[in-house]
């Protein structure tokens, strides 16, 4: 199959990504940090960061025009109870700090709030000894993770484990703690096999196919998504996010039109692991679909958008 060189295109795409209202402004750009660096063998071009050269990778970003970075960490070691990932020299502590001093305030610091990179189970929630997931003594850690990654310099925490109450958790224990960040909540995160080959960089084999739809949103309810939001935005976040975004722009929109509020989207490791794949393949080309993918989530009203193609369509924004 023929297809023909992006950079013949770079025109069309420019003016395509503007019809749709993408700036570089709405683009934030995932880095995975670690001890050490490792390429990700289901996200091809990817790889996970050392800490030590962190500021690199973030330079990397930045030199593109995108000006905000979400950190998830992938630490060497995990507890049983998840608190190291609240330890002050914890991985994304020590990485949140280091770009903090590197940039100043010219790059926007975001940070996953979650349990499920640090406790044994790999589960987003801390277990009982039966093995059910306790909502409320999660709450717990996870402000108290928040809370860390701000005072390490945080701008803005993201929490992701679809706890009930996690948010109204996180901004008392903000307001407590005499911090103050903004607060992304991922409100309407479903249960979905996309984000294997994310788990696959960050889980051991054994924890990449766990069943996460008891605290998850199902695909096959819409209106439990649209419920999430409202809670989420009446305990207190900033902004709220619909994952995946590719089979979700529905929601967008209608997350959009029904609340009116600052709205983010992350599309997924999956979503990336399709596009490049195809585009291996010589099934598709892979830029066309970069540019359309991201551009169709801005047009569903996606304010800010998390995607690991950011830096790769900047120079079309
Ligand atoms: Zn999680």
């Amino acid at each position: 199959m023929a297809l023909r060189r992006p950079e013949t295109r770079l025109g069309h795409f420019s003016e395509y990504l503007k019809l749709c209202g993408l700036k570089k402004e709405h683009l934030v750009s995932p880095l995975f940090v670690s001890e050490n660096k490792r390429s990700i063998g289901a996200m091809p071009g990817l790889s996970i960061s050392s800490l030590d050269d962190i500021e690199k990778y973030a330079q990397n970003i930045s030199d593109r025009g995108i000006l905000s970075v979400i950190l998830f960490g992938v630490p060497s070691r995990r507890s049983a109870d998840g608190k190291i990932a609240m330890d002050a020299e914890g991985i994304v502590q020590k990485a949140t700090s280091r770009i903090r001093s590197h940039f100043g305030s010219s790059l926007t610091i975001l940070t996953d709030v979650c349990v499920c990179q640090y406790n044994t189970s790999g589960h987003c929630g801390i277990a009982d000894k039966d093995g059910r997931i306790n909502n409320d003594s999660t709450l717990e850690l996870l402000a108290g993770i928040a809370v860390s990654q701000v005072q390490a310099g945080a701008d803005i925490v993201a929490p992701s484990a679809m706890m009930d109450g996690q948010v109204q958790a996180i901004r008392t224990k903000l307001r407590d703690s005499g911090v103050k960040a903004a607060i992304l909540s991922y409100s309407a995160k479903h249960s979905s096999s996309l984000y294997a080959p994310f788990r696959s960089a960050a889980f051991a084999k054994s924890r990449t196919e766990l069943d996460k739809s008891s605290y998850q949103v199902s695909y096959a309810n819409p209106r439990q998504a649209m419920r999430e939001i409202e809670t989420d935005i009446n305990e207190g976040a900033d902004m709220v996010m619909i994952k995946p975004a590719m089979a979700y722009l529905d929601l967008i929109r209608m997350a959009k039109d029904t609340f009116d509020f600052p709205l983010a989207a992350q599309n997924v490791s999956g979503e990336y692991a399709m596009i490049k794949a195809a585009g291996i393949k010589g099934l598709i080309d892979e830029h066309e679909w970069k540019v359309n993918t991201l551009g169709s989530i801005r047009r569903a009203g996606a304010d800010r958008i998390i995607s690991y193609f950011a830096t790769d369509i900047a120079e079309y924004v």
